[in-house]
């Protein structure tokens, strides 16, 4: 790979060699994958990007890290829309909002980057099997884009996962093992397994490439911003992997000159689940939690990519903000309502901090915004109905219909 220097341990500082199976340093610390700007300089400029066809996220290849002669996945991931919302930005009291919509991906969430990234890792690793352990996103996403390269997975869920990305799982012909636990014990199954058949590792945070794909969110932001850079960026966060992987990609155009300066990150997580941002408001490291939330996705107690995320959070000069259940599901109406777009709880956690930190002050008419919404509402659809409501249900009869109106105080006028 000539536009890749290394990967580099961000513990300690050591350097690897970037083979296709690279995992975690010796001293346990986390890898970032180091790039070549003068040479990525030299072969790709904002015209070269422009003229390209390719609507996906391999259309940003000198900055990923594959070799030349690596073919893109099959399913077409990234590039999903980023919508202006003027009415939900006049609402809140916002300059301007975007809603990124990353629930329009292949298996409907942002993991789908980091996935296409790990099958196409596997397969200058030569690797037939990819294993991962999920709260059931990662595992969906690895799922379908393995499925469609012909690779087979083993696959790790917490039993809590929502019944939406199992059946994903299993419509996209996965080994599925269900654990009986958190998603710290599931995570811990997996990482036996994985040492014990030396399949290829897709878990968070140990195989450095996965951020490397997420981050391409960050790329496209910007291109469909024809780089106008907004003052933050809100995201959810579970793991950590996300938002470093947002922040590299912002960084990464920084590097080449693409963007004159940096946005400021929002971390999202839920009041009932919020180690790494608990750790940005106290000062001090962070401490497991509990998995007390609704928004499965970004229950995560043990963040695997804590260091990779405190880093992002603090060298942006973001902010953290913690939301309870309901506001996750009065955002998920909100956004469905407003802007037409479908969120699972994790995937509009982003927004229901935007709207917190609006209610607050710190956010207001001076402010743009983009909100990543990182995955699709009919991945979990119990909580979209506990969010937003049960239809009318009556007989076909037009004096139901009538009578009905008149219950729920539709005035005739409105029909
Ligand atoms: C995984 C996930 C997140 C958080 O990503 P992390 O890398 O775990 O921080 C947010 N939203 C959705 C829908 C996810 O699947």
């Amino acid at each position: 790979m000539k536009n890749v220097k290394y990967g580099k341990c961000v513990k300690c500082g050591k350097t690897y060699e970037a083979t296709p199976d690279l995992t975690t340093c010796e001293c346990g610390g986390i890898l970032d994958i180091v790039y070549d700007y003068d040479y990525i300089k030299s072969v790709l400029t904002k015209e070269k990007l422009a003229a390209r066809n390719e609507r996906t996220m391999w259309r940003y290849r000198e900055l990923l890290p594959v070799e030349e002669s690596t073919e893109p996945t099959p399913l077409r991931v990234g590039w999903s829309p980023l919508y202006e919302a003027p009415r939900l930005s006049k609402e809140l009291g916002l300059k301007k909002l975007w809603v990124k919509d990353d629930g329009q991906n292949p298996t409907a969430s942002l993991k789908d980057r980091a996935s296409a990234m790990a099958v196409a890792k596997a397969r200058e690793a030569g690797a037939e099997v990819i294993a991962c352990s999920s709260t059931g996103n990662a595992a969906s996403s690895l799922a379908g884009n393995a499925a469609a390269a012909g690779i087979k997975t083993f696959i790790f869920v917490p039993s809590r996962a929502p019944k939406g990305k199992v059946a994903q799982l299993m419509t996209f012909g996965a080994t599925v093992i269900s654990v009986e636990g958190s998603y710290e014990d599931t995570f811990e199954l997996s990482k036996q397994a994985i040492d014990k058949w030396g399949w290829y590792n897709r878990n968070a945070a140990i195989n450095p490439y996965l951020s490397e794909g997420k981050k391409t969110v960050g790329l496209e932001i910007m291109e469909q911003l024809d780089w106008q850079v907004p003052d933050y960026i809100a995201i959810s966060v579970g793991d950590g992997c996300t938002i470093a992987g947002l922040w590299k990609g912002l960084k990464d155009l920084y590097a080449i000159g693409f963007i004159d300066r940096l946005p400021r990150l929002i971390s999202v997580q839920a009041e009932g689940c919020c180690p790494l941002n608990r750790a940005i408001q106290t000062g001090e490291p962070w401490h497991p939690m509990e998995e007390n939330t609704l928004a499965d996705s970004i229950a995560v107690g043990v963040p695997r990519n804590a260091d990779k995320a405190l880093m992002a959070i603090r060298e942006s000069n973001g902010l953290t903000v913690n939301v309870s259940d309901a506001e996750i599901m009065a955002a998920q109406k909100l956004l469905g309502t407003r802007c037409g777009v479908f969120g699972e709880p994790a995937g509009v956690t982003g927004t229901a901090g935007v709207k917190k930190l609006c209610e607050q002050g710190v956010l207001g008419e001076n402010d743009t915004v983009v909100s990543v919404v990182t995955g699709n509402g009919l991945k979990d659809v119990a909580n979209a109905i506990k969010a937003c409501g049960e239809p009318i249900t009556i007989p076909s009869d037009m004096d139901r219909l009538l009578q009905a109106f008149r219950d729920h105080h539709i005035p005739e006028g409105d029909c």
